[in-house]
């Protein structure tokens, strides 16, 4: 008490203690205004690649920003928020429920230890250790990959298999859940139908990843519909939400589990997997403003993004230009060019150096190599197609 009158006291003191509203504007301001990436030496650059975390993936619109500052300045019982926006979201993409995750890599670990635990308190306290509990996961050889690390941090064993038979012979009483990368649907012998009615026949819980399969719109909506237990996708890729955010959704009991497994419980698997209301909300609005976007419309502008680009370097002899479509994945086009290095006399790897170094830098999709040098279009701003153009003629014509 004493001490609080003191603090009282020596505020009251303050020159400026009555003056906080427009000395907090001012300062304000002042924040909004500086530069932090120069401050720092850090140098922005075009994004002609696409959604990679690397390079911060996407942009937020300013309506999901506007929703983020907004709620930032109230307190609200966490819990209950989330368990709010996961029905919204839900209903917003006609899954059963649905909660918002640390991005897609979250939702693996989140729905991974769902699998394991259920809403069993001693499970939940007690992974990675899998003493007693269910501790294998099913996946196809071919699908084995990177982001399987979320999943295989809850302490499972990863047990391979190529055709339907051998997964149905790996099935044993420690299987937790059978895990299908829709990516690389592609490489394995089981297809998604064939994986989803399998778990069913097993009475094992499915789990697919779809992080980066959001395009052409409407899929989000198919994979709530597809029978898969558990979905995962991004929410800063290419639904632009906070590069932080993710959404898990599927079976109401599976993510009831899994929201038991992370924040804000403490002692829990995925407690560093945090997300707060800003996230929360943020996931909400950018997925209203997604689900709001036509098709059509961006097709015909990442087409355009495209043509202009090949355009600016048509002339250039011994130059081919090609728009490619990624089947699964990134379903976007992608400008690929091509050209006879005795005619224009620089390697693609060093043109996209250049392209770097240049002013304004951009960088271009990793996908390029020896032989090509491929453009993502879609995370360009308005202008930025005419400035990639401009560059990337600048940089063969050098050497032409
Ligand atoms: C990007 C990606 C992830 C990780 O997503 P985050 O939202 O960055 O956590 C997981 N799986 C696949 C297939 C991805 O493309």
């Amino acid at each position: 008490m004493a001490n609080r009158r003191r603090f009282l006291q020596a505020l009251s003191t303050l020159p400026l203690f009555t003056k906080i509203g427009p000395a907090a504007s001012n300062s304000v301001q002042a924040y909004a205004k500086r530069d932090y990436f120069a401050e720092l030496g850090i140098r922005p650059f075009i994004n002609a690649a696409g959604t990679f975390t690397v390079m911060t993936a996407s942009l937020m619109p300013a309506e999901v920003m506007a929703a983020m500052e907004k709620v930032s300045r109230q307190f609200v019982p966490l819990p209950k928020l989330q368990d709010t926006v996961g029905a919204k979201i839900a209903s917003m993409i006609g899954a059963e429920a649905a909660m918002v995750t640390s991005g897609a890599a979250g939702a693996l670990c989140c729905g991974t230890a769902a699998c394991i635990t259920g809403t069993d308190q001693k499970a939940i306290l007690q992974i990675p250790d899998l003493t007693g509990l269910k501790n294998e996961v099913i996946v196809q050889k071919n699908h084995r990959y990177g982001y399987d690390h979320a999943v295989r941090a809850c302490g499972v064993r990863m047990i391979e298999v190529e055709t339907a038979g051998e997964l149905e012979r790996a099935r044993t009483d420690r299987t937790a859940m059978m895990l299908f990368a829709n990516f690389l649907e592609p490489e394995g012998a089981i297809k998604a139908g064939e994986f989803v009615k399998l778990g069913k026949k097993l009475g094992v819980p499915t789990f697919i990843d779809c992080a980066a399969d959001v395009t052409p719109y409407g899929r989000l909506q198919q994979f709530a519909k597809s029978g898969f237990d558990l979905v995962a996708v991004s929410g800063g890729k290419a639904i632009c939400g906070p590069q932080s955010a993710g959404i898990l959704f599927g079976r109401k009991d599976l993510i009831e589990a899994a929201k038991l497994n992370t924040s804000p419980y403490s002692d829990s698997i995925a407690r560093g997997m945090k997300v707060n209301k800003e996230e929360l909300i943020g996931m909400m609005v950018a997925l209203e403003l997604f689900l709001k976007r036509d098709w059509d419309a961006d097709w015909k502008e990442y087409q355009m993004r495209a043509k202009l680009i090949a355009d600016s370097v048509s002339s250039l002899s011994g130059i081919t230009t090609e728009v490619e479509v990624p089947e699964i994945a990134n379903h976007v086009p992608h400008l690929h060019l091509r050209w006879d290095e005795s005619r224009i006399r620089i390697s693609p790897p060093d043109a996209k150096k250049a392209l770097l170094a240049g002013d304004p830098s951009i960088e271009v999709n990793p996908a390029s190599n020896r032989n090509e040098l491929v453009i993502g279009v879609w995370m360009l701003q308005p202008g930025e197609a005419q400035i990639v153009a401009k560059r990337l003629r600048e940089v063969l014509r050098a050497n032409a």
